[in-house]
């Protein structure tokens, strides 16, 4: 298979990359979190924002299976604001420096809610803004709610107790 790939198509044909997304996002069987390194208050909570993302897929009804990046770096992931998510290779980035652990999430959230909206078919129904319209409000609400009931169960309550980490020390 792969080496009809090689053959047919060059490095640099767009359908090659295309037939690549499609066979990344349909072999992934796990949702990925990749927490930058330099991100010192939350590279040791990669766990719970992985547990966080299984949550939301399962409350969300998400079948695909999303990797998370979570950065420090804004340019490298190509973020405007403070998140992102790139539809074809079901992959949500999230621009995390110097923010609490709860707002993380939210953001997550929120992207998370736009790939549920894409694979429900509401972002070709729906016009994109980036400020209010159908999909910006039902993202906020539901990511709002989403960290919320998350962070009242009893074992997910240290999300909001913990202080930003990343001040803690210093
Ligand atoms: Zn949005």
């Amino acid at each position: 298979m792969s080496k009809i790939f090689n053959n047919v198509m060059s490095p640099k044909s767009s359908l090659h990359h295309l037939f690549e997304l499609i066979f990344e996002h349909s072999l992934r069987e796990q949702e990925i979190v990749e927490v930058d390194p330099d991100l010192e208050n939350l590279t040791s909570k990669s766990d719970v924002i992985l547990d966080f993302v299984k949550y939301c897929c399962k409350k969300l009804d998400i079948v695909g299976k999303p990797v998370v990046k979570i950065t420090g770096d804004r340019e490298k992931e190509g973020i405007i604001t403070t998140a992102h998510y790139n539809i074809p290779k079901s992959e949500i980035a999230v621009y995390a420096k110097g923010r609490y652990l709860p707002d993380v999430l939210r953001s997550i959230a929120h992207e998370l809610v736009h790939m549920s909206q894409h694979e429900k078919g509401e972002l070709e129904k729906h016009p994109m803004q980036h400020i209010g319209g159908y999909l910006e409000d039902d993202a906020n609400a539901r990511a709002g709610a989403l960290v919320k009931a998350y962070g009242l169960v009893d074992s997910n309550k240290k999300i909001f107790t913990e202080a930003r980490g990343g001040r803690s020390g210093s």
